[in-house]
């Protein structure tokens, strides 16, 4: 037997830990979600695709849609086995819940799913890092609103950005409609500095973007510090994010209607690089209901607020979040909701039944709708959103529409993408127009899609 030579030392690497994400909700999570990968990455976090063996799971809650904090349960009960399991082998998992139901219910998830070892609301998730290091000491809850702008001290977005991002502009609100719980969850209505909002947007640019989504919770509340020292309204920074080279398109969301002003108006009609498609919620159609909502304004207001806006932007196609059954909605009250569905005509919509949310007035309301009134309402409301939606969709067949590439589609040599109304739009087309946009020629509509066909050049290119 001959001495063999002592095997090569390998150089020792940086741990690669895996971090799960899983989003709940709206467009604002996912931003948020975004966020808190990259502020794990330098801690040598990456992304994992499933919770099994992952080393920080984050569930990153909603608490807007019915039932909401018992979903997360379920999942919670799914993530205490892969914990045990993940323990039993010798590793460790460190569980997080984020986000509104985090905010809400604290420390209910604490006493019903002890293994949780972090509870961080959506104001304060800039210091995931911190709460991960002092992980295992005991259970961890955060749900302060902290005095240091949390926008600050999260980390600059840099590297490739996908062809469309999102880009949070602004946060909480002080409308407390009656039946949102946003203001609890989220605090008070803050805007993130202009200056800070552009270089954001020009590094998502720089990485690839072309469509950039403002977001906020009442994003056309927006009044953010200017370069200049003054405010800007929302009109104004999407005029100045316009003119970033390379950003084609912007879109922005979830507006409210008394926000709308003429700066905003102004904006639809001189900033063409802003799609002539728009989320504003109304909710009701009853200016009885409106006003229990504590939405403070009318329908005729609406109705106005729209008649400005595509006077504006003649193709402006709209969308809209309606409540139905809210405590104390009559047949007139409904029959006014879809009598103002059919007045201005929505080009996409979403429809909910009325579900208490806890610690909100309406909760509280004594005449709340039966549920099978309520089922039979909405039914009827979405049938009639439906026929809009499709012949909103019909309507562009035959047309060239610019659309913007955004990835692969389910076929083999397909691309999707969107028109500048948001409808996904798939055609056969070279990856290289990934990025792109491009007139496609719309040949078939379906209900929540079109199919279109590239023009021959484009095809060659
Ligand atoms: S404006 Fe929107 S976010 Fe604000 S309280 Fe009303 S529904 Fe909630």
């Amino acid at each position: 037997m001959t001495d063999a030579a002592p095997p090569p030392r390998m150089p020792k690497l940086p741990m690669t830990k895996r971090l799960f994400v899983k989003t709940y909700g709206c467009q604002m999570n996912v931003y948020d979600s975004a966020r808190m990968g990259e502020l794990m990455q330098p801690f040598g976090y990456q992304p994992a695709a499933s919770p099994d063996g992952a080393d920080l799971v984050v569930l990153n809650t909603c608490h807007i849609r019915e039932k909401a904090a018992e979903k997360v349960y379920s999942e919670l009960g799914s993530i205490r086995r892969l914990k045990r399991a993940r323990e039993r082998q010798g590793g460790r998992m460190i569980v997080v819940v984020a986000g509104c139901v985090a905010q809400a219910e604290g420390e209910e998830i604490q006493a019903r799913a002890p293994f949780v070892d972090i509870v961080v609301g959506p104001q304060a998730y800039h210091r995931l890092p911190e709460l991960v290091a002092r992980a295992g000491r005991g259970p961890l809850l955060d749900t302060s609103f902290p005095a240091e702008a949390k926008f600050d001290h999260l980390p600059q977005l840099a590297g490739a950005a996908g062809v469309t991002a999102f880009l949070t502009v602004q946060e909480g609100c002080d409308k407390f409609c009656t039946f949102c719980v946003v203001p609890y969850t989220r605090g008070t209505e803050y805007s993130r500095p202009a200056g800070e909002v552009i270089a954001e947007a020009r590094r998502l640019v720089a990485g690839g973007a072309r469509e950039i989504t403002l977001l906020g919770q009442n994003v056309n509340a927006y009044h953010g510090a200017a370069p200049d020292g003054g405010e800007w309204r929302l009109g104004e920074l999407l005029g100045a994010l316009a003119a970033i080279t390379g950003l084609a398109r912007l879109r922005y969301t979830t507006s409210h209607p008394l926000d709308v002003d003429e700066g905003l108006v102004a904006a639809h009609r001189d900033v063409p690089a802003l799609m002539p498609f728009l989320h504003l919620p109304v909710q009701s159609g009853s200016d009885r209901v409106l006003k229990a909502m504590h939405r403070r304004h009318t329908a005729a207001d609406y109705r106005a607020t729209v008649e400005r806006l595509r006077k504006a932007r003649p193709d402006l196609a709209l969308s809209s979040d309606f409540i139905v059954g809210f405590p104390g909605e009559s047949d007139d009250d409904f029959r006014a909701t879809l009598d103002l569905v059919r007045d201005v005509g929505f080009a996409q919509a979403f429809s909910f039944k009325y579900s208490p949310r806890p610690g909100t007035p309406a909760a509280l309301a004594a005449d709340q709708v039966p549920e099978p009134v309520k089922a039979e309402r909405l039914a009827r409301l979405q049938a009639l959103l439906g026929e809009q939606q499709r012949a909103f969709n019909r309507s562009s067949v035959g047309r060239f529409l610019p659309v913007l590439f955004e990835k692969p589609g389910r076929h083999e040599g397909q691309l999707v993408g969107r028109s500048p109304y948001l409808q996904p739009v798939h055609a056969q087309a070279p990856a290289a127009l990934v990025g792109e946009i491009v007139p496609v020629r719309i040949v078939a509509a379906q209900p929540n899609s079109l199919a279109g066909e590239l023009a021959p050049q484009e095809v060659a290119a």
